[in-house]
C-alpha cells in the first residue's frame, strides 16, 4: 500500500463516536487498526488493558512526556492524562494499515496539524446536548460529578467543529455509520 494514513474521529463525549469507530474497524476493506491511547485514568467496566487503552500510572505517563514519546497528549480531565504514543502509530503503519483514532477534539486537531495531508479529521456531532447528556447517563459507568464534568467539556468542544475536514451528525446511527464508511473509503483511495 501507499503511505499509512491517520483517520481521526473526535467528538464531545456521548456523541456516539466510539460505536462508529468500532463499526469502521470491522470493515476489512478499509484496512484500519485502532490507535490504542495511553491513559492514567482508572479502568471502567469491561475495558481491557492493551485493547481499549494502555492503562498506566500518572508517573509512567509523565516519564513518557519527558522522553518525548507522545505524538500528542492532554490532561483531558483533572489528573486524567490521555495521549497517543508515537510508537503506536509506527506499529500500525509498519503492519501496512491506516491508524484510526478515537480521541478528544483538541487531540484530534493536533494530529491534523502534525500530518495535514495524511489525516482525515472527522467531528462527530451529537443531535443535541440533551441527547448527549442522556447517553452519558445511560452508560451508567460514571459518577454524577464525572458526568457533569464531561457535559461541561462537551459544550466547550462543540465550538471546534468548523476546524475539522468533515462533520458527521449522529442523529441516526445507521446512516452515520454508512456515511463514515464512505468518507474513509474515499480518503484512503487518494
Ligand atoms: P474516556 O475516558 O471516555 O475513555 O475518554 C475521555 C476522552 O478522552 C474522550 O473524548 C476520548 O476520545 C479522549 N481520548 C482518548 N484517548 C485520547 C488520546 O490519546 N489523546 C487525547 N487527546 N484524547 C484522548
Amino acid at each position: 500500500m501507499k503511505e499509512g494514513k491517520l483517520i481521526v474521529f473526535s467528538a464531545p463525549s456521548g456523541s456516539g463516536k466510539t460505536t462508529i469507530v468500532q463499526h469502521l474497524l470491522k470493515q476489512n476493506d478499509l484496512n484500519l487498526a485502532f490507535s490504542i491511547s495511553a491513559t492514567s485514568r482508572e479502568k471502567r467496566g469491561e475495558e481491557i488493558h492493551g485493547r481499549d487503552y494502555h492503562f498506566i500510572s500518572v508517573e509512567e505517563f509523565k516519564d513518557h512526556i519527558k522522553n518525548d514519546d507522545f505524538l500528542e497528549w492532554e490532561e483531558v480531565y483533572h489528573n486524567n492524562f490521555y495521549g497517543t504514543l508515537k510508537s503506536e502509530v509506527e506499529r500500525i503503519w509498519s503492519e501496512g494499515k491506516h491508524a484510526i483514532f478515537d480521541i478528544d477534539v483538541v487531540g484530534g486537531l493536533s494530529i491534523k496539524n502534525k500530518y495535514p495531508d495524511r489525516t482525515l479529521a472527522v467531528f462527530v456531532e451529537p443531535p443535541s446536548l440533551e441527547e448527549m447528556e442522556r447517553r452519558l447517563r445511560n452508560r451508567n459507568t460514571d459518577t454524577e460529578e464525572k458526568i457533569l464534568e464531561r457535559v461541561a467539556k462537551s459544550k466547550r468542544e462543540m465550538k471546534f467543529s468548523p476546524d475539522f475536514d468533515e462533520i458527521l451528525v449522529n442523529d441516526d446511527l445507521e446512516r452515520a455509520k454508512k456515511e463514515a464508511y464512505l468518507m474513509v473509503k474515499k480518503f484512503i483511495k487518494n
